[in-house]
């Protein structure tokens, strides 16, 4: 990060008209929403369509119900007639509550049931389109980002969408039941109702929006917050964390993007309050306006009193109606930024898998790099420029050069992770691209530097090598004995099948020098693999043990093709030739000899290290 982030402006205010569209918005994802609750489990989506609908109407028909009531008694006393029909009306408003109960129940049973499955669907997506994307997504650090969001909230935000967008229905279909009973005493009353609730609508929306805004703008601060939450409290860092007591300062990181935040989100909850509770007390100063002339109607005798116990309760409960819209619509808003992050990672456009070829048009070629130039999306200088190679089956070719001389680069382009940005990479005389991906996948064996350690059993870890035979202990055993991890893992307690990593119960922690061993014997599970390629591969060996395997390597290598990088020498010099990279460029080329004839950057940098082992 460059110094200090700016401090924190906040995005200018909206206009009026920007107001209306702003509330649309609110909507944008609810198809698509409904639509993934309905693909998860359209019984339940129909059920909870059906309770919500129901759950709106009841209210307006329980006081539709008490006004019967009421009327029933005042009736039955005025003329000393029978109860019966008052408890008759009891018995009704009793039967309507315990409908109430049961449709909350069931809701409530209902989203259980969904917010389970859904998020185990909206996991599913996500994870799916991960295995289609490429390695350039995940070094993009905003897509990285975008994905761990759309992940860590995947199981609650898109049914809190559907739900809130249901509750949000559900008031507004008990606002229309109750609009449509007030109609019987006047016009002005329904519209009393709307207009009471209408102020404290538009500043919630524009509230909601300012929120909503102010979220998106400070994305890059979250992320920063995320990012040092990361290092504090995880494995991977706390070693370097403890040791060179970054701790405090890292926190104190943390806490100054909290106390930023905090002021912003400070001042807007203070506006948004003072705001709601002024156009509130509007709204209930409305309300007991109206509830004085239903009152005074009643006193007239122009409603029967049991009409009166009506409105004042439809009157009340359309106040609280309003208010529970109110604070679904500023859900909504939340819960739109969700998804508009998750649609935005699902829509992730894929680079086309074009190729269909099986075999090269020229069988026996080999690898060619032809003028291969490559730069890193965004970066201002190429990682490799005009690059020229040409490695013969049997053949075996050395990388070397500096770190940061684009060596993993040229490999990242010959495994396909990566496309040229200028020239091509042929293998039989074929360009990479119109390979069959699959077909290409499985001609070649890699490892890199950083290549995975599994938090599974040794065996699995070697497996993984070659999906095929992923369980194929028969496989595990030659693979782990040309890869020189036989005898370690002979003495580990379970053999083959003992956990690794500290993550899951007995789990057992290699060595660097282990790990590196079992990456090997990885590599080496793709029997049917005929290019071999190794990114310094045994820097965390000890000598004897890289000795060892480059002499099994190069047996194993008859026919093949063999790419290495290496840093030691004692290796590379057993290649047949020798690539020196130089700030992505090539600038010598040629086997040992010739290359340290010519005396040039090659038989310097030999002679440097042949010196440090004198
Ligand atoms: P080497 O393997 O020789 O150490 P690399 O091929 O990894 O070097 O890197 C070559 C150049 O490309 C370096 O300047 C490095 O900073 C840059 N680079 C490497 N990986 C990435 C990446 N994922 N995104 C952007 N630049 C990268």
């Amino acid at each position: 990060m460059k110094g200090r982030p700016p401090p924190l402006q906040p995005p200018p205010p909206p206009q009026l008209w920007q107001l209306a569209r702003e509330f649309l918005s609110v909507f944008r994802y609810g198809r698509r929403a409904m639509s993934l609750v309905w693909q998860t489990r359209p019984t339940l989506a129909v059920a909870l369509g059906l309770l919500t609908l129901f759950s709106g109407v009841l209210p307006a028909g329980v006081a539709w119900v008490g006004a019967r009531l009421v009327d029933a008694v005042v009736s039955a006393s005025a003329s000393h007639g029978s109860a019966t029909p008052a408890l008759h009306w009891v018995a009704w408003e009793g039967a309507l509550i315990v409908l109430m109960a049961l449709c909350t129940r069931s809701l409530a049973f209902t989203n259980a049931l969904l917010r389970q499955q859904l998020g185990h669907r909206v996991n599913v997506l996500i994870l799916e389109k991960a295995l289609q994307l490429d390695l350039e997504h995940f070094e993009d650090s905003e897509f990285y980002d975008r994905l761990i969001r759309a992940r860590r909230e995947a199981s609650t935000r898109p049914l809190s969408l559907v739900l809130r967008s249901f509750g949000l229905l559900q008031n507004v279909v008990s606002l229309i039941s109750f609009a449509v009973l007030l109609l019987q005493y006047s016009v002005w009353a329904v519209l009393l109702l709307l207009l009471a609730g209408l102020p404290g609508f538009i500043a919630e929306t524009k509230f909601s929006g300012d929120a909503f805004r102010l979220f998106r703008w400070r994305s890059a601060e979250k992320r920063m917050q995320d990012y040092l939450e990361s290092v504090l409290a995880r494995d991977d860092h706390a070693k370097e964390v403890k040791l060179f007591g970054l701790g405090p300062r890292l926190l104190g990181r943390y806490k100054d993007i909290f106390v930023r935040l905090y002021d912003e989100d400070r001042r807007l909850a203070l506006r948004r309050d003072s705001w709601g509770f002024a156009l509130g007390l509007l709204a209930t100063a409305t309300l007991y306006a109206a509830y004085a002339w239903v009152v005074l109607a009643a006193v007239r005798g122009q409603i029967s009193v049991g009409q009166m116990t009506m409105y004042l309760l439809l009157f009340r409960q359309g106040q609280v109606a309003v208010t529970a819209s109110l604070g679904a619509v500023s859900g909504l808003y939340e819960d739109n930024l969700y998804l508009s992050t998750l649609y935005d990672y699902l829509e992730t456009p894929l680079r086309p898998q074009t190729g269909h070829a099986t075999t090269g048009s020229r069988p026996g070629d080999g690898i060619r790099f032809e003028q291969v130039s490559f730069s890193y999306p965004g970066a201002t200088e190429p990682a490799l420029e005009a690059v020229m190679l040409h490695l013969k089956p049997g053949g075996s070719l050395a990388l070397v050069g500096a770190n940061g001389s684009g060596k993993t680069t040229l490999i990242k382009l010959l495994t396909r992770l990566y496309e040229p940005t200028g020239g091509r990479v042929l293998l039989d005389g074929t360009d990479l691209a119109d390979w069959d991906p699959q077909r290409l996948r499985e001609r070649i064996a890699v490892i890199f530097q950083d290549y995975a350690r599994y938090q599974m059993p040794v065996g699995e870890n070697i497996g993984a090598g070659d999906e095929p035979y992923f369980d194929d202990a028969q496989r595990w055993q030659e693979a782990a004995a040309k890869g020189r991890a036989e005898e370690f893992i002979g003495q580990l307690p379970d053999g083959y099948h003992t956990q690794l990593g500290k993550w899951f119960l007995n789990g057992r922690e290699l060595s660097g020098g282990q790990w590196q061993k079992i990456a090997l014997s990885r590599a080496f599970m793709r029997t049917r693999a005929d290019i071999l390629v190794l990114d310094e591969p045994t820097a965390a060996m000890d000598a004897q043990a890289e000795a060892e395997v480059f002499e099994h390597f190069r047996k194993l290598a008859q026919g093949r093709m063999t790419i290495l990088i290496s840093h030691r020498f004692s290796t590379v010099r057993m290649a047949d030739q020798i690539a020196v990279l130089e700030r992505g460029r090539l600038i010598e080329l040629g086997s040992h000899e010739a290359l340290m004839s010519t005396g040039g950057q090659y038989a310097q940098l030999f002679a440097l290290q042949a010196r440090g082992y004198r």
